[in-house]
């Protein structure tokens, strides 16, 4: 065991503050990682703030991140897939069994062992996992992944949880060249799903609250930018949707978007609003349209999507911050003020 500098929150009122926590030492698997760069997804901002209680509980403290790039420092004796030196990734989570159905498919995200890199249970250290405001972690080598080389690396870490989460839904609902795919809210998520919809070749619309990111819409990829408060403006679109991706992080009315799906079209949400969202039978029936969720995605295809983003040059927008102004962050990203990450520069860790 060692001691790891971090950030963590005390309660679900308290401000992230500097902190000591203890990481273990690396086992035979494991892989230890100097983190350099973490994003700040609005995961971290619920989790925090224990908006998620009613499914998820937070333990304080409680040390958010899982958009986590690095260089790897040590490895146990047993890794054979990584060296010291490394440029690796670890997103949202850390262990599964290995061996149920689930895992074996690689969808360890749906494994009933998973564990998540925060709020998890911490089988070797007790208490819960920690997560990337941190200066290391260490990971069992299953669930590292390798960055493409050719990428800049601020911009690499938010495509372990906004890339993959927004990649796995694109691919699960056959988005190729001709599909017509919207994309709700342009935040960490959205403009990562503008990003990746675009470079599989569909036309893409994005629904935004926020005038202003019209121009950077269309900069993203986006061939068509709706205000989704405009009633005129989304009326132009009824019934003409395959697929649309629903990144919003608060309560939205999900009929005004189920209505613009074509035949047999889906709705796919990976935003998680604290609220329970309305949906109107009739939204669904008349098309046989369907509404679903997915949650990030498993290994095999998180290091697929890293190497498509390796291929296609992508890598999330930042805005690159001292740790110092994460509850600044997590202040602008409750007013929708992101463009389009906040990511963590972890050496200004070592000032603490
Ligand atoms: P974010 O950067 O804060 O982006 C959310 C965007 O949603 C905002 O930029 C805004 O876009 C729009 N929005 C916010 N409040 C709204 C409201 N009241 N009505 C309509 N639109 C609103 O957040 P993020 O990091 O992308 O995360 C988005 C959500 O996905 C969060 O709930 C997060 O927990 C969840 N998430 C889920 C998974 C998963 O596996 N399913 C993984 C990661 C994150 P505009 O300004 O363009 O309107
Ligand atoms: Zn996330």
């Amino acid at each position: 065991m060692y001691n790891a500098k971090a950030y963590s929150a005390a309660s679900a009122t308290s401000p992230l503050a500097s902190d000591m926590i203890a990481r273990r030492d690396p086992t035979e698997h494991d892989v230890q990682i100097e983190i350099l760069f973490c994003g700040i997804c609005h995961s971290d901002l619920h989790s925090v703030r224990n908006e998620w209680s009613d499914f998820m509980s937070t333990t304080y403290p409680i040390v958010p991140g899982h958009e986590i790039v690095g260089r790897v420092t040590q490895v146990g004796s047993a890794v054979t897939q990584f060296k010291s030196g490394d440029l690796v990734g670890v997103g949202c989570m850390v262990e599964s069994d290995g061996v149920c159905p689930l895992c074996k498919a690689g969808l360890e995200q749906f494994c009933q062992s998973v564990i998540f890199t925060y709020n998890s249970p911490d089988k070797y250290l007790g208490g819960v996992t920690y997560g990337g405001y941190s200066d290391s972690i260490v990971v069992d080598q299953r669930f590292v992944l390798r960055v493409p080389p050719n990428l800049n690396l601020a911009g690499v870490a938010p495509l372990l949880c906004a890339g993959i989460t927004t990649y796995s839904p694109l691919r699960h609902w056959g988005v190729t060249e001709g599909k017509k795919v919207g994309v709700i809210g342009l935040g960490g998520l959205g403009h990562m799903g503008v990003k990746l919809a675009h470079a599989m070749g569909a036309h893409v619309v994005v629904f935004t609250t926020s005038p202003d990111k019209t121009e950077d819409a269309l900069r993203l990829g986006a061939d068509e930018v709706v205000v989704s408060r405009n009633a005129d403006e989304m009326q132009k679109h009824a019934g003409s949707f395959d697929f649309i991706l629903d990144t919003v992080s608060a309560k939205h009315d999900i009929n005004a978007y189920l209505n613009l799906l074509g035949l047999d079209g889906n709705i796919t949400l990976v935003g998680a609003p604290e609220k329970p969202l309305d949906v109107a039978a009739f939204s669904l029936i008349m098309a046989r349209r369907s509404l679903s969720g997915s949650s990030i995605g498993g290994i095999p295809e998180t290091q697929e999507m890293l190497d498509f983003c390796g291929e296609h040059n992508i890598t999330a927008d930042v805005e690159v911050i001292p740790i110092q102004k994460v509850n600044e962050a997590y202040e602008r990203l409750l007013k929708s003020d992101v463009k389009y990450r906040f990511v963590i520069d972890m050496a200004s860790l070592k000032s603490e």
